[in-house]
């Protein structure tokens, strides 16, 4: 099988046994990463099991292109149920860097860890060979500190994921943290604590085999050439709050087999400080939104590293600290019942109290390190009115949001968490226009570019119109199938698809691209890929249906959208967008149609092969992708 190990790794903490079983049965239905992590969730992970119960599982699974040697090709799926979901249910999270090439290159496909141990241990993975070591010396240390022993005691070159004190603490919000800055939300690093799991670290040499090497070749030097695209070097929360000119981008921060232009980059603040960061986690805490223009450099720079070295969650602690101050400033919460120095909020002495307490689950800090949506059920009313209104439990409800981006109120439903992967190909084709219609020079995206993109990736020049319904339904999923197979390949949003380009004629990308390299890599025909997608999609309905989503009502984005006008799109440089044929049209005031929306949820659902009225798959449609064993879950 070029593209995959052939194997995968069971450890079961409980009784310190670890086998290895063949990927082939799995392979072969769903390919990889989040498709094959999804379904062992499925065989294993019933509705009944809590997130911190030890029959829970943790699946790490890379995909059939990592480390093969395609550009960006390095991600590893993580699948579990999630403690951060409200209420707790099937989630995922996912991490780039280099350790899951790693784990491909130690000749593992993938790792499913369950059980608890009675003490703390870690995974060491190494050509073929993996063990279960003490970790007691790890427990209670922060990601780095750890992340530093255990490249002290396996070489320099090892790779690793760990959790900090949050995660032990069982922390709902708790990352896990792998080297080279990545991170996977969704609570893992919580469920790697109630597990007794401290880390994996591992280590290879091999890699795995290539159908076509030339071709593929041939294709990495394609993608990287038309890979030249908008540099969004400073991230939009950055740029908009006037301390932009305290960043420079000095190089660029790679992940495994890399070369393309991308957000993560090594940069340095304020003249003296560098450091690798990445897009939303560089600007969670800016001291200077809280009126501190006193504050040193130093706070924004070493907020992310101390959210990481606790391991948690960037986009929590960006709501929690803006409830915070909401709270604050209307008299709704104070020093005194919070323990917290809300009165010096934008200082690093506020942000280092309040990461602690989290952490270590102290005072106030135990609310809230259940989660701002389940801390709602623990502080007063007056505080609570505070929540802003697209609160969610992970992320926020209103990122590219869905009364401007018609096609995202499908999208974000459908999915059990905010998923900015499945936001990425559509928002940046329109972030490339707003730059575009900025300063022309700064990407090629003009609406006519736009509804070229529309009609090569979206399948309709409408998809690309935001003032219309028209088109969205399959543009929905197009979007989304071709998120479920890159993230079952191992393939980095980031990177793929390519949907504009400085480097092509027409400044369309290439629609295509990810079937060829999947192509070259395995040697399956590509059309294959497309139905790889579609049992991924039909799998997670099925999942998210036995574990109690209500359809088709939950397929409907929150209230708010269809009542609500909205003002401005949060971090976007304007207020118009592209509409149909050469116009652009005012997003101001818009809100979404509810006729027309269930209209397109209809239309939806037909196209996906469900129910128009119920929203479940059919049993032809489940028959025809070879999963009639899903079927009794939707009767
Ligand atoms: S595009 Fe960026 S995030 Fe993606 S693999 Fe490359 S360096 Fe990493």
């Amino acid at each position: 099988m070029d593209g995959w190990m052939g194997k995968l790794l069971h450890v079961d903490l409980t009784n310190a046994k670890i086998a290895q079983f063949p990927i082939q049965p799995y392979a072969e239905q769903y390919l990889g990463g989040r498709g094959i992590a999804s379904r062992i969730y499925w065989e294993t992970v019933t509705p009944e099991i809590k997130a911190f119960d030890p029959e829970n599982r943790l699946i790490f699974m890379t995909g059939p292109m990592v480390a093969t040697g395609a550009q960006a090709a390095n991600r590893m799926s993580v699948v579990g149920k999630s403690p951060m979901t409200y209420p707790e249910g099937y989630c995922y999270g996912n991490i780039g860097g280099f350790v899951g090439a790693e784990l491909k290159r130690a000749g593992f496909d993938g790792v499913v860890i369950e059980g608890r141990a009675p003490k703390p241990v870690y995974l060491w993975i190494h050509d073929n060979e993996a063990e279960l070591r003490d970790a007691s010396s790890l427990w209670g240390l922060g990601a780095y500190r750890t992340g530093e022993m255990l490249q002290q005691a396996h070489g320099e070159r090892a790779h690793f994921l760990t959790t900090g004190v949050a995660g032990e603490k069982l922390v709902r919000t708790a990352v896990i943290a792998a080297s080279h800055q990545s991170a996977s939300s969704a609570g893992f690093g919580a469920v790697m604590g109630s597990k007794n799991f401290k880390a994996i670290v591992v280590r290879g040499t091999g890699k795995p085999s290539v159908a076509e090497p030339e071709r593929l070749k041939e294709l990495n030097r394609h993608t990287v050439k038309i890979s030249k695209r908008l540099r969004l070097s400073i991230p939009p929360m950055v740029a908009s709050s006037n301390h932009a000119h305290l960043l420079e981008v000095i190089g660029k921060g790679g992940c495994y087999q890399c070369g393309l232009e991308c957000i993560r980059g090594l940069y340095r603040y304020g003249q003296r400080l560098e450091g690798y960061r990445k897009c939303q986690s560089q600007g969670y805490y800016l001291p200077w939104k809280y009126s501190r223009e006193d504050e040193p450099v130093e706070t924004f720079f070493d907020a992310p590293t101390l959210a990481n070295d606790y391991s948690i969650d960037t986009w929590e602690l960006e709501s929690v600290i803006d409830w915070l101050h909401a709270c604050y400033q209307s008299g709704n919460l104070t020093d005194q019942e919070t323990g917290l120095p809300l009165s010096k909020m934008g200082t690093r002495e506020f942000l280092e109290k309040l990461l602690h307490s989290i952490a270590y689950r102290e005072g106030f800090g135990d609310v809230l390190a259940e989660g701002l949506v389940r801390a709602g059920e623990k502080v007063s009313d007056r505080a609570r009115a505070m929540f802003p209104y697209n609160l969610a439990p992970i992320g926020s409800h209103d990122l590219f949001p869905p009364r401007v981006f018609v096609v995202h109120a499908l999208l974000y439903p459908m999915e059990p968490r905010l998923h900015h992967n499945v936001l990425h190909e559509t928002a940046w084709v329109y972030v490339a226009w707003s730059f575009n219609q900025l300063e022309p020079g700064t990407t090629p995206v003009t609406i006519k570019v736009v509804h070229d993109i529309a009609r090569s990736f979206w399948g309709s020049d409408e998809a690309g119109d935001l003032s219309s319904y028209e088109g969205k339904a399959l543009a929905a999923i197009k979007v989304q199938n071709r998120n479920y197979s890159r993230d079952s390949l191992g393939l980095c949003d980031f990177a793929y698809p390519i949907t504009y380009s400085f480097n092509t004629p027409d400044h369309v990308g290439d629609p295509d691209l990810e079937t060829k390299i999947f192509t070259a890599v395995t040697g399956i025909v590509g059309e294959e890929l497309d139905r790889y997608a579609e049992r991924v999609g039909n799998l997670q309905r099925a999942i998210l249906v036995r574990e109690g989503r209500r359809v088709p009502e939950a397929d409907f984005p929150p209230e708010y959208n269809f009542t609500e006008p909205i003002e401005a799109i949060p971090h976007f440089p304007v207020t118009m967008a592209p509409g149909p044929d050469e116009e652009a049209v005012d997003i101001k005031g818009k809100i979404l149609d509810r006729d027309k929306f269930t209209s397109m949820l209809k239309e939806y659902y037909r196209l996906r092969g469900w129910d128009e009225e119920t929203g479940l798959p059919k049993a032809e449609s489940l028959a025809a992708l070879g999963l009639d064993d899903l079927l009794s879950t939707f009767q």
